[in-house]
């Protein structure tokens, strides 16, 4: 391990923020947390943990973190991260995720820390032509909340320009999985995402899974992505934290192997051993047919390669962790639509 350091995690009681903090506190680095718990979960928090709950436009609950601790990196996760959501409520993306996100950079900057960590999207590329994405495609966000994510990753360009605040940003493709031992994991509300919601129904919890489309250009006519591990992204987030030291960085996160909806349905019923009843429905507004990253950047410049490569192995972390936990983190949480992740 690399010297002990000190990180605030926004977002760190939300989904992919979660595994950042296990990750960093089995590496011996120390962690306090700031999330508003509109998604994510005090029990998904260690309790060893400092857990300050506040919303990242409230200035005041940053700089009183960073008064009483000496911070050595930020990462951020907290955010508003649905895209469908955010074409009905653009506001709430280019409004509360900028501000939250402008907030916090300036609450950085003034605490003279040096190093900030934050997560990006694939939804920066919109509906690019070219498959695998990498960091040189064309940046055209597909949404309301690519685009605050991309207003972010700028105004992190200015805040190294203007203050010497260095910043990686990873646009990560998508999130899947759960931590292999069993406690963390993916609990949303409402769930969106697909491998939750097909588990769900391989549970019985759901009636079936619907199949957005399957008039896509692609071999079974749905729609392929490429999931990525969510230890493995948490892993990405602690290698940047040395290249801080010299540079800023922008890595696109994934496989490199893309998957169909009716695949991930598929290895689901392989890994559960159930039938997933499955009902062919309508496209989803926003969907592009194809988004695989290339992460050749990260993996050359850092080392960086998922430990999890194999969709069915994905698949069973997320599946242990519904067997383990039933009901998620079987607590009540405001149902405003937010994600904190
Ligand atoms: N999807 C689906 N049925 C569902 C949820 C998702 O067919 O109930 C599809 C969705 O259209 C997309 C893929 O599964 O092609 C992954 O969707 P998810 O919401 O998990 O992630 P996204 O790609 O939107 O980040």
């Amino acid at each position: 391990m690399s010297e002990r350091k000190t990180i605030l995690v926004t977002g760190g009681a939300g989904y992919v923020g979660s595994h950042a903090v296990a990750e960093l506190r089995s590496r011996g680095h120390d962690v306090v947390v700031i999330d508003n718990l509109s998604q994510g979960h005090r029990a998904a928090v260690p309790a060893e943990v400092e857990l300050v709950v506040a919303d990242l436009r409230d200035r005041a609950a940053l700089d009183s973190i960073f008064a009483r601790h000496r911070v050595d990196a930020v990462m951020h996760f907290a955010a508003r991260s649905l895209v469908g959501e955010s074409m009905r409520q653009p506001d709430l993306y280019l409004g509360e995720n900028v501000e939250a996100a402008r907030t916090l950079i300036n609450a950085t900057v003034a605490a003279g820390v040096r190093k900030l960590v934050a997560s990006s999207t694939a939804n920066l590329f919109g509906t690019p032509d070219r498959t695998p994405i990498d960091e040189e495609t064309p940046i055209d966000p597909g949404s309301p909340y690519g685009e605050s994510k991309y207003i972010m990753e700028r105004m992190l360009v200015w805040a190294e320009r203007c203050h010497g605040l260095r910043s990686a940003c990873l646009r990560y493709f998508n999130a899947a999985g759960a931590h292999v031992d069993g406690h963390l994991g993916e609990d949303h509300d409402p769930e969106t995402h697909l491998i939750p919601l097909v588990l769900d129904a391989a549970a019985g919890r759901r009636s079936h899974i619907e199949i957005f489309g399957a008039d896509y250009p692609t071999p079974d006519g749905t729609c392929i992505r490429d999931y990525v591990h969510v230890t493995d992204l948490a892993d990405a987030h602690i290698r940047v934290l040395d290249v801080l030291d010299t540079r800023s960085v922008r890595y696109n996160l994934g496989t490199g192997k893309g998957y169909s909806v009716r695949e991930v349905i598929a290895a689901a019923e392989r890994v559960t051993g159930r039938t997933v009843p499955v009902r062919m429905g309508a496209r989803r507004g926003g969907d592009p047919a194809v988004l695989v990253a290339s992460s050749a950047r990260i993996e050359t410049e850092l080392g960086w390669r998922p430990r999890f490569q194999d969709l069915e192995t994905i698949i069973a972390t997320a599946w242990a962790w519904r067997a383990r936990n039933p009901t998620g983190y079987g607590e009540t949480t405001a149902s405003t639509g937010q994600e904190a992740n």
